[in-house]
């Protein structure tokens, strides 16, 4: 055991199963460990850095804000924090942005914003929010409360009461809960990530947004793994044809800096008032230049890009021997393989490709700009990984 690996066991909390690799540089989607071995990176440190590890255009913008102002708070402007609100806004169809650090609490400020909508508009009691089963959506009290996942609950309860789980893709079962219950939002991930890489049932999706829509049930769509690129549209909803009352996100915004936002539409732009939310964090300049830096390079050419490398990653992978089935959407992949996800992520690690898992699958979330040569050689170490 090395000193980093000594120091980490004895000092940092362990709420984390280490893979045993110290990762020390890297540029784009490649990475090198302590002993110089290239790895190709499809994990892209949970779908964070969009444009790989320190994409050039990215570290100027990020240098060049540190170099001018790294934090004010949000007491005072500051011009990558409006830029990068309008941007979302002209991007998303949604009308104003409130800034935070996570997909925690980007979806901490949706929830407030539904409930707020929900008790003002409806009345007392209309603060209830419809979530699916399989959805993860965070591990704050309140945000494992909304994750509709009962293993992520048990050590901690009581968790903030107002939630109610129902099974994705039945929206028989989704109406009538929201029939008999006062509610205010349902929300949802387009394509469920934690929960194992599964994609809506596209029908579901849009009857669950029109049955809300009639009904002046909020629709919130936790975008936090799905979004900014990551599934071959700027949010995934828009793949799906729908537009969300609220959206959440963070991961992959920021290009590997902390920013979470909550995106709000147009029945909810003026629900938050001055004192009814805040985060000293948020908004950081520095994330925001850099996120700046990252999204105005999302356009249609760029996208259409991410979506021919998705593509062939289906061809490659599907039917290929010891791969059962592959899910998901643009670049946000999961692989049902014959063998535990686990040995499998622990043999392409051995051969210098760095996957993720998500459940039992083996889970992919490359950088959105991976040179296609470069995946083509990592998929060719899964296939043959899976195969053997
Ligand atoms: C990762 C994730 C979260 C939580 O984000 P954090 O930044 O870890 O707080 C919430 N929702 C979804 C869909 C996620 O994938």
């Amino acid at each position: 055991m090395n000193q980093i690996v000594q120091n980490d066991k004895k000092y940092v909390a362990g709420t984390y199963a280490r893979f045993p690799l110290t990762i020390v540089r890297g540029k784009g989607s490649e990475v090198f460990d302590e002993n110089g071995k290239r790895y190709i990176d499809l994990g892209s440190g949970i779908g964070v850095t969009s444009f790989g590890i320190s994409d050039d255009t990215w570290v100027k913008a990020v240098t060049d804000q540190l170099n001018r102002v790294q934090h004010m708070s949000n007491l005072y402007y500051t011009e990558p924090c409006t830029r990068l609100a309008k941007l979302l806004c002209e991007k998303s169809g949604m009308k104003k942005v409130f800034f935070s650090n996570s997909g925690a609490e980007a979806n901490e400020c949706v929830i407030k914003v539904a409930r707020q909508y929900g008790v003002e508009k409806k009345g007392a009691g209309y603060h209830q929010i419809v979530t699916l089963n399989g959805s993860f959506h965070g591990r704050t009290v309140t945000t494992l409360a909304a994750t509709g996942q009962d293993v992520f609950h048990q050590k901690f309860l009581p968790l903030t009461e107002g939630f109610l789980h129902t099974p994705a893709g039945d929206f028989p079962a989704l109406k009538k809960l929201c029939e008999e219950n006062r509610v205010c939002a349902v929300m949802l991930e387009c394509v469920q990530g934690e929960g194992g890489v599964i994609k809506l049932d596209e029908d579901f999706v849009r009857k669950t947004a029109e049955f809300a829509r009639e009904n002046d049930i909020l629709l919130i769509v936790d975008e936090v793994q799905t979004g900014n690129g990551r599934c071959g549209a700027f949010y995934s909803y828009q793949r799906f044809g729908i537009q969300p009352d609220l959206v959440s996100t963070a991961k992959g915004i920021g290009g590997g800096l902390p920013l979470g936002a909550a995106l709000l539409g147009e029945k909810v732009e003026n629900v938050l008032g001055f004192g009814d939310h805040g985060s000293t964090f948020g908004g950081n300049p520095v994330c925001c230049a850099g996120a700046v830096s990252i999204l105005e390079r999302m356009d249609d050419a760029f996208l259409a890009e991410v979506n021919e490398k998705s593509d062939l990653i289906f061809r490659t992978l599907q039917n290929a021997k010891g791969i059962r089935s592959v899910s998901g959407l643009g670049l946000m992949v999961g692989i049902e393989t014959e063998k535990n996800a686990k040995d499998v992520v622990a043999a392409c690690m051995e051969r210098g490709v760095l996957c993720l898992t998500a459940k039992t699958k083996v889970r992919l979330l490359p950088a959105l700009n991976i040179p296609t040569e470069v995946l083509k050689e990592a998929l060719s170490v899964i296939v043959s990984v899976c195969a053997e």
